[in-house]
């Protein structure tokens, strides 16, 4: 069974991501997370029990397997 793109109807291919989120004011990353991409507009679509599983692993208060520094950029400021 293909799956298709909710947005332009191209074909999804299931590839690892970096998945990001904003929370409690800290911004997280999951790597390696499986997911289908859109092949042709880069659409991404999560399956509902990895979704749990990313739930899981930022409520469980686990440690990160590593911590980066992210820069913040505000267009705002910017000529
Ligand atoms: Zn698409």
């Amino acid at each position: 069974m293909t799956k298709t793109c909710s947005v332009c109807h191209g074909e999804l291919k299931q590839q690892l991501i970096t998945y990001t989120q904003f929370l409690e004011g800290h911004f997280v990353v999951i790597e390696n997370v499986p997911a289908w991409v859109c092949e042709n507009c880069g659409e991404t679509y999560l399956d509902p029990e990895v979704v749990d599983r990313i739930h899981r692993v930022l409520w469980s208060g686990g440690e990160p397997a590593r911590t980066i520094e992210t820069p913040v950029y505000d267009l705002s400021t910017v000529a």
